[in-house]
C-alpha cells in the first residue's frame, strides 16, 4: 500500500483514522509521521524505544499459540493521549534514539535466536510505524514466525486491508463505549474502532479483546454490557475477552485501583452478555481455558505461562470441540 498522498501543499498520512494532512516541516498527531520534501517519512523506522522477549500471553493472547515466546518491540510516539497509559515514557515521547538502527532483519535474527514464534508490535501504538512493522512481517514470515499487533484499533482501513497476510493476531484495546470519552479524554473515536473490529474480523484476522476496567470511567453495568455485547453479537461469542486491573499511573492518579470484585462483576457481565471465553488480568489470578461443550480445562496457566496445555490438534481431548483460535 502508499502510506501517504501527496496534496498541493501537505500530504496526507494514511496509517490511522486521523488521516492527518501535514505540511512541509510538520509531524502528524502521533509525532513521528513527518512531512519531509512532500513527502512523510516514518521517523521511528528502525528505532525501537523497548525491545523484549515476552511469554505470548503477557500481550495478551490466549488463544494463539500458547505457551511460546514473542519477540516484543515498540518504538516512542502514539496517536492516542490516555490519561492512564501505563508505557507512558515512550508512547507520549517524541524523543526518537537515533543511536542505533535496527533493520528488520536484525530484529527477525533476533526473534530466532531468542526461539520465538512470533514478534510482537506493542508498548506503544503500532500503526504509527506500521511500514517498520509490516518490513518485519514479511521477513519474519519468510523464516516460520508469525505477527502480532496489540493496539488501539484505530487504523485506517487501508491499513487493515494492507494487514491480510501480513499480520496474524491483535490484541485490540476497547477502552470504553462513550463516544465523548473516546474523542475528549483519549483522543480517539469509538465508531471508527467498532467499525474497524469488524472490519478486522471480515479478514479473519485472530482478534482477542482488552478492557481496562477504570473505576468509575469505564465501570458502569451499563457500558460494561455494552462492550460484552457487542463483541458477542459481532465478533462471535468465542472473542476472548480480557478485562483487566488498572493501577494509578501517569495522568490518572487519583482514582483508586480496580478491585477484584470490580472484575469479577464484569467478568459476570460478560459471561451474561453470551461471551465464552473471559479473562482477568493484571491480577495474578489463574486464568484456565475450558472447552465450551464440555467443560474440561483446556489449558492451565499460572502467571503468564502455561502449565499444561491439554488441547490436541486444537481440540478438547476429551468430547472433541475445536476452541477458537490459533494452535498449530
Ligand atoms: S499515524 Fe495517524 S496520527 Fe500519526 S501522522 Fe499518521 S494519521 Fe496522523
Amino acid at each position: 500500500m502508499e502510506f501517504y498522498t501527496r496534496n498541493e501543499n501537505s500530504a496526507t498520512c494514511l496509517l490511522c483514522r486521523h488521516y492527518c494532512k501535514i505540511k512541509p516541516d510538520h509531524t502528524g498527531i502521533c509525532g513521528v509521521n513527518k512531512n519531509i520534501g512532500d513527502k512523510i517519512e516514518c521517523l521511528v523506522y528502525g528505532r525501537p524505544a523497548a525491545i523484549n522477549v515476552d511469554p505470548v500471553e503477557k500481550k495478551p493472547l490466549y488463544h494463539f499459540l500458547p505457551g511460546t515466546k514473542t519477540f516484543s518491540l515498540g518504538t516512542v510516539g502514539c496517536n492516542f493521549k490516555c490519561p492512564f497509559c501505563q508505557n507512558w515514557q515512550i508512547s507520549q515521547s517524541h524523543d526518537i534514539n537515533m543511536q542505533r538502527f535496527v533493520s528488520p532483519k536484525e530484529v527477525v535474527e533476533s526473534a530466532l535466536f531468542h526461539e520465538c514464534d512470533s514478534i510482537a508490535y506493542t508498548y506503544n501504538e503500532p500503526t504509527i510505524f506500521y511500514p517498520y512493522a509490516k518490513d518485519i512481517a514479511v521477513l519474519g514470515q519468510k523464516r516460520g514466525l508469525k505477527s502480532i499487533f496489540v493496539t488501539n484499533g484505530f487504523e485506517s482501513i487501508e491499513v487493515i486491508d494492507d494487514m491480510q497476510g501480513v499480520i496474524d493476531a491483535l490484541n485490540v484495546d476497547l477502552k470504553s463505549f462513550n463516544r465523548d470519552y473516546y474523542k475528549k479524554v483519549l483522543k480517539g473515536g469509538l465508531h471508527a474502532i467498532l467499525n474497524n473490529l469488524v472490519a478486522m474480523k471480515e479478514r479473519n484476522l485472530w482478534l482477542e479483546i482488552t478492557t481496562l476496567i477504570v473505576p468509575e470511567q469505564n465501570d458502569s453495568k451499563k457500558e460494561l454490557a455494552q462492550i460484552a455485547k457487542f463483541i458477542a453479537d459481532n465478533l462471535g461469542s468465542e472473542t476472548p475477552w480480557h478485562i483487566s486491573a488498572f493501577h494509578p499511573d501517569y495522568k490518572q492518579q487519583d482514582l483508586p485501583p480496580t478491585s477484584i470484585k470490580a472484575l469479577e462483576k464484569a467478568q459476570k457481565i460478560g459471561y451474561d452478555a453470551g461471551l465464552r471465553h473471559i479473562y482477568l488480568g493484571n491480577i495474578g489470578k489463574e486464568n484456565p481455558t475450558q472447552c465450551t461443550k464440555c467443560g474440561k480445562k483446556l489449558i492451565k496457566r499460572s502467571g503468564f505461562g502455561v502449565e499444561k496445555n491439554f488441547l490436541e490438534k486444537g481440540r478438547c481431548p476429551k468430547c472433541g470441540t475445536p476452541l477458537a483460535g490459533v494452535f498449530t
